[in-house]
């Protein structure tokens, strides 16, 4: 196949993966970047430990999508264990954690970045950074604001890899929405994924937020889904962490269509109601405090009970275990989409060919978060991008096979 000249707009995971498999099939690769460095969400992504896939069988896998059957022949093509030879590749060992998600060894993105541009580099992959593309001019080809002024482009073929709308500052300003959709693209507008959700707290809980709520489980009122052995932090605004984060979608979709959400919390998941109950019962002259704190009620877990429940009730162990064991909170809103870890929405499925390729607009493909799917933390959304970037670059190959 001859080489062609190929440009990928967005030097995130989506876009630099596409350009590992255009660089290592000999195409001509330049990639632009609107920010003075590239990957700076991945970066951000490795701060607390880079999550980057999860270990878990591709049938569950695959259904922590909303659009499962849209996704699956992309992480088929690109799954867990190849995400972790690949990394082997560039020299960076990885780890199953206790919950099936995988690691690299380091914890940080920043020394899997750092190889990763390397190899990009000695394979002939040109990075241009401070390049903003801004859309089309009349001709069809690439308009870019850079220091040096004013550029346009007519690559061969052109991967869109610009991220979803959360994190501004990393990049992802979501500003290409407004120019698709003037193009023809059918785009489901961006919300915030993954987010914290608003709740109002009373002055008694004042001196309990910012505190782990920890081994619990929640469900959202109309929805089946129930998020296991997970942990919540109380904030100032509402309520975010892992379990809030797993159940964005049906409390978003609940929060949009009535304007709230009912959040159900389980405070002691591997107690039933009635053993839970027998052992809250009231005995001796035992203080409540004393009961609760044996069942594994206190801290923020107690202090929630003391909330909901009027104090002529803390003695009744029936009444304190419901409570328990169905804890309800109104969630009013989400928090706003530049503070979301990722976002839903994006260029719809209907918008492409099965190659990735946007209809309305021939040569153009799309990858990553801007495609419109949807997934929970736990190294769903990197593989995704990742995933997406090989099958946009492999749809370029494809159609350059043909030429
Ligand atoms: C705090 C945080 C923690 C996270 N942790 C995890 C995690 O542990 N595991 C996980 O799986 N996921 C995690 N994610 C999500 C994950 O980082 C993203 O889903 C993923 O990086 C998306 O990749 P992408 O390439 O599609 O988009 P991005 O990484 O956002 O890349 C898009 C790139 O396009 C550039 N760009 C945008 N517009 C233009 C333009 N007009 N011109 C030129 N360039 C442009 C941007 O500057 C950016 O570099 C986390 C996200 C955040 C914010």
């Amino acid at each position: 196949m001859k080489s062609k000249h190929i440009v990928i707009i967005g030097a995130g995971s989506a876009g630099l993966m596409a350009a590992d498999v255009l660089s290592s099939a000999g195409m001509s690769v330049d990639v632009f970047e609107s920010k003075p460095s590239v990957g700076r969400k991945f970066l951000m992504a490795g701060k607390g430990g880079l999550n980057i896939t999860h270990s878990e069988p591709m049938a569950d896998f695959i259904g922590r999508y909303d659009q499962s059957d849209w996704l699956e022949p992309m992480i088929q093509s690109f799954d867990a264990d190849a995400i972790r030879e690949w990394m082997g590749s560039l020299g960076v060992a990885s780890f199953i954690g206790s919950s099936g998600r995988v690691f690299p060894t380091e914890m940080k993105a920043a020394p899997l970045l750092r190889r990763w541009l390397s190899s990009l580099k000695k394979r002939g992959v040109r990075v241009h950074c401070r390049h903003y593309w801004h859309g089309f001019n009349q001709e069809g080809s690439l308009r870019f604001r850079a220091a040096e002024g004013e550029k346009t482009l007519t690559p061969y073929a052109t991967i869109l890899a610009l991220g979803g709308g959360s994190w501004a500052s990393l990049g992802s300003d979501g500003k290409w929405v407004s120019i698709l959709a003037d193009a023809g693209v059918k785009i489901a507008p961006l919300l915030p994924s993954n987010c914290g959700f608003k709740t109002l707290w009373s002055p008694f809980m004042q001196t309990h937020l910012g505190k782990p709520l920890k081994n619990i489980s929640g469900w959202v009122q109309g929805n089946k889904e129930c998020i296991s052995s997970s942990e919540a932090v109380l904030t100032t605004y509402g309520i975010e962490g892992g379990l809030i984060y797993a159940l964005s979608r049906p409390l978003r979709e609940a929060v949009m269509a009535t304007g709230s959400a009912t959040l159900y919390l389980d405070l002691l998941p591997h107690s039933s109601e009635a053993a839970l109950a027998t052992r809250l019962a009231h005995t001796g002259k035992q203080s409540t405090d004393n009961i609760w704190r044996k069942a594994g009620l206190e801290g923020l877990k107690a202090a929630l009970i003391r909330e909901m429940l009027p104090k002529k009730k803390w003695s009744d162990p029936f009444a304190v275990s419901a409570c328990v064991k169905k804890y309800p909170l109104t969630l009013t809103g989400m928090q706003p989409i530049d503070e979301a870890i990722s976002t839903a929405g994006g260029v719809m499925r209907e918008a492409l060919s099965e190659d990735l390729m946007l209809h309305s607009l021939p040569n153009v493909f799309c990858a990553g978060e801007m495609l419109d799917w949807d997934a929970p933390t736990g190294g769903y959304l990197l593989t995704a991008s990742f995933a997406s970037g090989v099958f946009a670059a492999k749809g370029v190959l494809k159609m350059a096979a043909l030429d």
